[in-house]
């Protein structure tokens, strides 16, 4: 029996023993009421307990759901990361290389094998580093030691060094690579191929110490040098500096023009070249202006050797696209430690030296010289004079009378060039002529020249011609046929009573454009004399060069008649040729009757000297060709 019902019976059990069913009915009925309310509490409890659970679980499904979409967020922001690094690595123009504190490879890039011509399937994380330098050891990028390589690479790295350096590779590729070490003991590498650009900046750092057109040292390298040698000069050597300067070089600029200029330099550069030693320098410095270091000298004869060495090497002609051109040099020359021990000091002191040479005339060399200073300044002073005596109107022109020897009269004058000096007085043409060609003064000049005697043989007698000297430079320019034109025409003197005369100078510098105005001006019917004949070294080809009008004899060999020297063979031998080629020939220089005599009787046609008459000023001239010849002149 249940326990409850016992205990309802018990209590609905009177004590004798008889069961009040009333009693244990209302027991029961509230027992069951009881158990009513129990049961349904409890179903309340566990329906608000299901809710809750719910409740519980739609939360948790909410952050499941949250995060696994975070996650996915999360991934697909990595795979992205991931894609950009790969693609930021396949792309770097650099090789990338990381490695770990075991000198392993960690990870590198498609730059990185293709840069070190790596089979992409030798290459894998975890390659030590001494391997991946042997295999370019084994494809030709690498010389030397692998495994010593990876040691002092290593080395550096351990210490906590950032190293960056410039690898030669054996194919000529230059490769700047720069290490980073990491915090675990290893360490990124990027590997740059900068052939191109370290070609540039060699280019670049080349192109600044050196000469574009000659490829010769620039001033600055040269200073570099010098600064070299004179630590050898310390130490007991001797140097020499030799200053170079072509001679009346912007001739052949201004009648062949720049392009045919520059070749000559290219040209003379390369004769240079092979006047030196190895460890000499060579420098071009200027326009037509060398500088060359002598290293290695005993004594000064040394350098005067290389200096004529050099001198005979320029002379040589050369023949720029077809034009025959010669040129000299004039070549200063200074000893360290003789003339100086510094090299600002050397420099000038070759300068002045060069300044020296060109005074010597052109063609020469010459030492330094303790007055050089002194007479360097009286140069400067003589140009700078030479400038102002042209708007000054300090200038002159003499005629000196020449001798017909058939007929004994006067048949022409030369014009001879006079400065009146404001200080120093008459300064002679040899002196400042050199020194107006160097100065650029010569054409206007010259043509100054041209004009005035032109005006002032019209004047003259009809039959008396006006010889007119012309210097190289002003027949390398283009102006010089406008300019005899435009005298001709103003004075309106006829071209047959013009003669020009040259030097074989002329016909050394560049002989085909000469000639060609040479022609046009024999065209016009102008006289063309060959001067100072004999004085230059290949005279006999010039006279066939060009159909002179007249040779005159230079004084020298007038000079030297009856010595016993040559002279009267020469003489004769020219005035025949020339008689023979058409042409008449003058006695230069004639002092004394006994050499007047001499002259006629070796066949020279003309005389011209003090004997008969020295240069005069224009206003004297009619007189004395009134008195020697008996002749009245319009100027008389
Ligand atoms: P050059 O053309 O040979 O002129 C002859 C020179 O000899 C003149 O010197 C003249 O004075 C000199 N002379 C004449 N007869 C005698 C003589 O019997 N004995 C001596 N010892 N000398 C005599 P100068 O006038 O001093 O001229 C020298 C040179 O200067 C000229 O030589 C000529 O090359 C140059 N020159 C003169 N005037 C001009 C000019 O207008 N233009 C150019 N480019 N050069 C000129
Ligand atoms: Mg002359
Ligand atoms: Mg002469």
């Amino acid at each position: 029996m249940h326990r409850l019902f016992a205990q309802q019976i018990a209590k609905a059990t009177d004590e004798g023993g008889s069961v009040d069913l009333q009693k244990l009915s209302s027991l029961i009925v509230s027992a069951y009421e009881e158990f009513d309310r129990d049961r349904r509490r409890t179903d309340r409890s566990m329906s608000l307990m299901i809710e809750e659970l719910d409740a519980v679980q739609r939360n948790l499904e909410q952050t499941v759901i949250e995060r696994t979409k975070a996650l996915a967020a999360r991934e697909a922001e990595l795979q992205a990361q991931n894609l950009r690094i790969d693609a930021a690595l396949s792309n770097m123009s650099q090789g990338l290389a990381m490695y770990d504190g075991d000198a392993r490879l960690v990870i590198c890039n498609q730059r990185f094998i293709a840069m070190y011509r790596y089979i992409p399937t030798d290459i894998h994380p975890g390659l030590p580093l001494r391997d991946l330098i042997r295999l370019r050891a084994e494809n030709g990028t690498f010389s030397g030691n692998p495994d010593q390589y990876a040691e002092n690479l290593r080395a550096k790295i351990q210490i906590g060094q950032a190293t960056s350096q410039f690898v030669e590779l054996p194919d000529g590729r230059t490769v700047a690579i720069a290490r980073q070490p990491l915090p675990d003991g290893g360490w990124v590498a990027t590997h740059e191929d900068v052939t191109e650009r370290r070609q540039a900046e060699m280019k670049i750092a080349h192109m600044a110490r050196h000469d574009a057109l000659t490829d010769l040292p620039n001033r600055v390298l040269l200073r570099e040098r010098l600064s070299e040698a004179l630590v050898q000069v310390e130490r007991g050597n001797q140097l020499a500096v030799l200053y170079l300067d072509l001679d009346l070089f912007k001739n052949v600029n201004d009648s062949l023009g720049h392009p045919t200029g520059d070749e000559l330099l290219r040209l003379v550069a390369h004769r240079l070249r092979g006047c030196v030693k190895e460890t000499d320098t060579i420098s071009r410095v200027g326009g037509d202006e060398f500088f060359i270091i002598q290293t290695g000298v005993g004594n000064a004869s040394d350098a005067e050797r290389l200096a004529r060495r050099i001198a005979e090497a320029i002379r040589a002609p050369y023949d720029l696209h077809g034009h025959h051109v010669v040129i000299e040099a004039s070549i200063g020359i200074a000893l360290a430690p003789a003339d100086g021990n510094d090299a600002n000091e050397l420099l000038k002191n070759a300068d002045m030296a060069l300044y020296g040479a060109k005074a010597d005339g052109r063609g020469a060399y010459r030492f330094f010289e303790a007055d050089m200073d002194a007479r360097m300044k009286e140069r400067r002073a003589l140009e700078v004079a030479l400038r102002k005596a042209f708007e000054n109107g300090e200038f002159e022109l003499y005629y000196q009378p020449v001798l017909n020897l058939d007929r004994d009269e006067v048949r022409g004058c030369e014009a001879l060039l006079r400065w009146h000096h404001p200080e120093r007085g008459m300064v002679s043409p040899v002196e400042f002529i050199p020194v107006a060609e160097e100065i650029g003064l010569i054409v206007a000049l010259g043509e100054w020249v041209i004009r005035k005697a032109c005006q002032d043989a019209a004047q003259w007698p009809n039959d008396i011609c006006v010889a007119v000297n012309l210097s190289p430079t002003q027949l390398a320019s283009k102006g010089l046929l406008p300019a005899v034109l435009h005298a001709l025409a103003s004075s309106r003197l006829p071209p047959h009573r013009l003669e020009l005369e040259i030097t074989e100078a002329v016909l050394m510098q560049n002989s085909e454009a000469t000639l060609h105005t040479l022609h046009q001006l024999r065209a016009l019917g102008i006289r063309i004399s060959m001067d100072d004949f004999g004085t230059g070294y290949s005279s006999l080809s010039y006279l066939r060069s060009f159909p002179f009008d007249k040779i005159k004899i230079d004084r020298c060999f007038i000079k030297g008649l009856g010595d016993g020297s040559e002279s009267d063979a020469i003489v004769h031998a020219v005035a025949g040729l020339a008689e023979r080629l058409g042409m008449t020939t003058t006695a230069e220089g004639v002092e004394t009757k006994a050499q007047l005599d001499v002259v006629r009787n070796l066949g020279c046609t003309d005389v011209q000297g003090f004997y008969y008459s020295p240069p005069v000023p224009a206003g004297e001239l009619a007189e004395i060709l009134a008195d020697k010849t008996g002749r009245k002149t319009a100027a008389a």
